[in-house]
């Protein structure tokens, strides 16, 4: 198919991510991946500023997870995991046992990352059920998240930007505390945390569980605050018997600096969601983990299992393709690349501070975000940036990037030229 037949075909049949069918934003067709450059199918590079929505930390195209992948294949695709088990499961669980906070010890693989945060969120009903609270049902969470999009998961997203309201008589109701305000190296200040505490003193009788993003709060608002707010989370939880749930679905394998943005802080979750890089940005694949406690009482009260199986449980592809890329990650040097991101991200997007329409830039680790102070026109930005050899894809008032770790400095330099040259653009068209 032409490039042009390919977007006619498209525009007739496909939905977008929050698109319409009607007036649909540009979209533009992907040939092939190999590295950070996207090739489109009219032959244009694009240096690739979003990693696929936080996923492909390695760039694509990647020989060691191709071969993953191609091994896996020669034994099997996928088996049912009911009543059977195989090693890329195994390993990957003792993998992510290995690497993540040492009481998480018990795995559930779902296929999405909005799937893992119904899990968790069964999961902490479960456990208080199990131990006699069938009161227990709600949760507590901070305004302007994101955990997904699925009903459990968009009923703790913002309530506002959330579209609660088109909702309204299915979701079930949460209760929402302020947004933290103390920045991610600022200061801490105890009255932070004041509403989260006040909403627990009342509620907590109907509380199961608090869930979080840890540090960064992600397509709510790209916001990072401070990790002392997870400390005093973790001590609310702890006084008033609520489970505490982190959602480190954008977080996790080491965006923000850290391999998970817990370790910014002293505490560890009782359940833990883990997504998106997981597989290196290959195949859908999410876990859910949790601690001895939560997991040794749900199978001890009540029925005694838990309830929630996907078809498509623990599929050894996609397994497989999560260890090679947690092995890939561990002999890369993650570390080194991401704060090398972090500084030259910090030194050239600053440069966006001097335009009029910028409200503020912030820079987390390989994450940098541009705050304009109106939304951005989705059927025009884009192309201005794919005009610049660029893949960039803003959302309202955020121009945001977390390119793959891989990624060279001459490459960031012009992802961040882009950038400035769009948000400067933007500043002219008032
Ligand atoms: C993307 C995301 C989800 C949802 O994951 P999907 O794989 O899109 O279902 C949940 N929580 C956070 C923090 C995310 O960034």
């Amino acid at each position: 198919m032409s490039y042009k037949t390919l977007i006619d075909a498209d525009r007739a049949l496909l939905w977008h991510p929050y698109a319409s069918m009607v007036d649909p934003p540009p979209v533009f067709p992907v040939a092939s991946a190999r590295g950070v450059r996207l090739t489109l199918a009219d032959g244009r590079e694009l240096i690739d500023g979003m990693a696929s929505w936080w996923c492909a930390i390695h760039g694509y195209n990647h020989p060691v997870l191709n071969e993953a992948v191609s091994t896996q294949l020669q034994a099997m695709a996928h088996v049912m995991f009911g009543g059977l088990t195989h090693e890329p499961a195994v390993s990957l669980a003792q993998k992510l046992v290995d690497v993540t906070p040492r009481e998480l010890q018990a795995v559930f693989f779902a296929d999405s990352g909005s799937v893992s945060v119904e899990v968790a969120i069964k999961m902490a009903i479960q456990y208080w059920v199990a131990r006699g609270r069938l009161d227990k049902q709600r949760l507590l969470t901070i305004r302007q998240g994101y955990h997904g999009d699925t009903f459990g998961a968009m009923a703790v997203c913002d309530p506002v930007t959330g579209m609660h309201s088109l909702f309204n008589d299915v979701l079930p109701g949460h209760y929402f505390a302020d947004t933290p305000r103390v920045r991610f190296d600022e200061e801490w200040r105890d009255d932070d945390v004041k509403s989260l505490k006040t909403l627990a003193e009342k509620h907590h009788k109907e509380i199961a569980a608090v869930i979080l993003e840890p540090v960064v709060q992600g397509a709510g608002g790209m916001w990072f605050y401070s990790p002392e707010y997870l400390n005093k989370a973790r001590e609310i939880c702890d006084q008033f018997d609520l489970l505490l749930i982190f959602d480190e679905i954008a977080t996790g394998f080491g965006r923000t600096g850290r391999l998970f943005a817990c370790e910014h802080s002293r505490v560890t979750p009782d359940i833990m969601c883990l997504g998106k890089a997981l597989t290196g940005g290959y195949m859908t694949l999410a876990a859910t983990l949790t601690n001895a406690r939560v997991a040794d009482t749900i199978s001890a009260g009540g029925k005694g299992v838990f309830m929630h199986g996907p078809t498509f449980m623990a599929n050894p592809l996609a397994c497989s393709v999560a260890l090679a890329s947690i092995h890939l990650l561990e002999q890369t040097g993650w570390q080194q690349r991401v704060n090398n991101i972090q500084r030259q991200l910090q030194a050239e997007l600053g440069a966006c501070r001097e335009l009029d329409n910028v409200v503020e830039v912030r820079v987390l680790g390989a994450i940098g975000v541009v705050e304009v102070d109106r939304p951005v026109d989705m059927h025009v930005v884009p192309q201005w940036f794919v005009e610049r050899g660029v893949w960039i894809r803003p959302f309202g008032r955020l121009i945001y990037i977390m390119p793959p770790y891989v990624i060279s400095a001459a490459e960031l330099t012009e992802l961040t030229d882009a950038i400035y040259h769009v948000v400067n653009k933007l500043s002219h068209q008032l």
